[in-house]
């Protein structure tokens, strides 16, 4: 049977990895030791919750690598008075680590099963800076304004100039660009008044990005 609790061991390791493989920023690090992530995976798999993989959750869906969590947020350069958009609550996980670093998140999910459960464990955890949306990333609602930070947790094969349009001057924007089947470029889009600069990061395998709100659970 999996154990139901990490060891001290196994987060003392995570924390280990995610320094070793550069993780420098102190306050990400701690958002990272803070978060329970075994309260995000499913219950077959909580004995794997403190190792660096990806993981199978609900919807065919997955959530992230702890280092690929880690490398976005830093990437983003959270501020605690930012508002910050997430594309794509999974199992909400990301959020969490969001919710540590930014005033306000708000996070969409185009499935309503995997949003209400997002919302649950983040209630739980006492996350009350998140609102978990259920909604398109290609057709954020405008009701819900702009944002100072916004980060794409799944394939874009291109980033909508609509998502662009929600950033604030100054706005970054983190997003992984590229096929649905093969590996993306992980992009950093920083927005200098009506330009906006574009940098490559690195390759990462995510989910693809789906147009509209799922019509299954
Ligand atoms: N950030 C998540 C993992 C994301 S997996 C976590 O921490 O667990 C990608 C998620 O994006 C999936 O849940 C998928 O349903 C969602 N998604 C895909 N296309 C979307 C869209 N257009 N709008 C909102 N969510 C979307």
């Amino acid at each position: 049977m999996p154990s139901p609790q990490p060891t001290p061991h196994e987060k003392m390791m995570f924390q280990l990895n995610l320094r070793q493989r550069g993780i420098s920023d102190q306050a990400v690090l701690k958002a990272m030791e803070d978060v329970p992530r075994e309260l995000f995976v499913t219950s077959a798999e909580r004995a794997y919750a403190y190792r660096d993989t990806a993981l199978g959750i609900a919807c065919g869906q997955t959530i992230s690598q702890p280092f690929v969590v880690a490398y976005m947020t830093e990437q983003l350069d959270l501020h605690p008075e930012h508002r910050v958009l997430e594309v794509g609550t999974g199992s909400g996980y990301q959020a969490a680590i969001l919710s540590k670093l930014a005033r306000e998140v708000v996070s969409l999910e185009r499935f309503r099963t995997l949003a209400d459960r997002a919302r649950l464990v983040l209630a739980e955890l006492g996350c009350s800076n998140v609102d978990v949306v259920l909604g398109d990333g290609f057709d954020v609602p405008e009701t819900l304004g702009t944002f100072d930070r916004i980060m794409v947790t799944a394939a874009m094969e291109e980033i909508p100039d609509a998502l662009l349009a929600r950033l604030e001057p100054g706005g970054v924007l983190i997003a992984p660009v590229g096929p649905m089947d093969d590996t993306q470029m992980l992009t950093r889009v920083v927005r200098n008044g009506d330009a906006f600069d574009r940098q490559e990061l690195m390759a990462v395998r995510f989910v693809p990005a789906l147009q509209g709100v799922a019509r299954e659970l």
